[in-house]
C-alpha cells in the first residue's frame, strides 16, 4: 500500500484571504477584540499555532474553553465567508484525486494546519471531500510534524493483517510540509502553487519538486511507485 498525504492551502486551492478574513472574524466574535494579524504568516501554519501566537500577542492567557469555543467558531465564519469568494483550484487537481481515489493499493488523506472542519468546508467548497479517507489537522496539534505523525498512525490503523506501507508521500507548499514530511520519514513533494519557489522548495530539501499538480500522469506514476 502506498499513502499520499495532501496539504490543502496552497497545494490544492486558494481562497483568496477567505482563511485569513475569517480568522480574524472568529478572534472578534470569539473574544471581542480587533486584531487583522499583520504579523502572522499563515503560509504553512497550524490554526493552533496562530491561536496560541495571536494570544501571546495580546498577553491572553489560552484556556482549553477558549480552544474549543474559537474552533467552534472559525467553522462558521470560514463557512459564511467561502461562498462569497471567488475561489481557485489549482491545475490537475480535480483530475488527481479523482484518479489517486479510484486507485487500488494508495490510501489518501490529509496533513493540514486547518481545524478539521474547516478542512472539509475548505474542500465541499470544490466537491473534493469524499476522496479522502483519513486526516489529521490543525486543532489537534499546533505543530505540524505531530500532525503529520497522527495522520502516518491513522494511515496504518487502515492496513490489513500483513499488508505494508510501501511508500508515504507528503504533498504540502511550504518548507514546513517538507520538515513535516522527513519528520515521518514520507516522501516530501512540493508544489509551487503557494507562496514559496521551486528553488525555494529545492532548497528547503524537498525530494521532488513539481511546478504544479497539472502533469496528472507523472504525478500518478510517483505516487503509485513504491
Ligand atoms: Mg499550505
Amino acid at each position: 500500500m502506498n499513502a499520499v498525504l495532501f496539504d490543502i492551502d496552497g497545494t490544492l486551492l486558494d481562497m483568496r484571504g477567505v482563511g485569513r478574513q475569517s480568522f480574524v472574524r472568529a478572534l472578534e466574535s470569539t473574544f471581542g477584540f480587533k486584531d487583522d494579524l499583520p504579523y502572522i504568516n499563515f503560509a504553512g501554519n497550524t490554526d493552533l499555532n496562530v491561536l496560541q501566537q495571536v494570544m501571546a500577542h495580546h498577553g491572553r492567557k489560552l484556556s482549553e474553553d477558549d480552544c474549543t469555543r474559537f474552533h467552534e467558531q472559525l467553522p462558521l465564519e470560514l463557512a459564511a465567508a467561502s461562498h462569497k469568494a471567488e475561489l481557485i483550484l489549482y491545475p490537475g487537481v480535480r483530475d488527481l484525486l479523482e484518479k489517486l481515489s479510484a486507485t487500488p493499493g494508495l490510501i489518501l488523506g490529509l496533513v493540514t494546519g486547518n481545524v478539521e472542519a474547516c478542512a472539509w468546508i475548505k474542500l465541499q467548497q470544490f466537491n473534493l471531500h469524499n476522496h479522502f479517507v483519513l486526516g489529521a489537522f490543525g486543532d489537534e496539534h499546533a505543530d505540524r510534524n505531530n500532525i503529520a505523525a497522527l495522520a502516518l498512525e491513522r494511515v496504518r490503523t487502515r492496513l490489513k493483517p500483513g499488508q505494508a506501507l510501501d511508500a508515504c508521500f507528503l504533498v504540502g507548499d511550504t518548507p514546513n510540509d517538507i520538515a513535516a514530511a522527513h519528520s515521518i520519514g514520507a516522501v516530501s513533494v512540493a508544489v509551487a502553487t503557494g507562496k514559496f519557489t521551486t528553488e525555494a522548495l529545492k532548497a528547503a530539501g524537498a525530494d521532488v519538486v513539481l511546478p504544479d499538480l497539472s502533469d496528472v500522469p507523472c504525478v500518478m506514476e510517483l505516487f503509485t511507485s513504491s
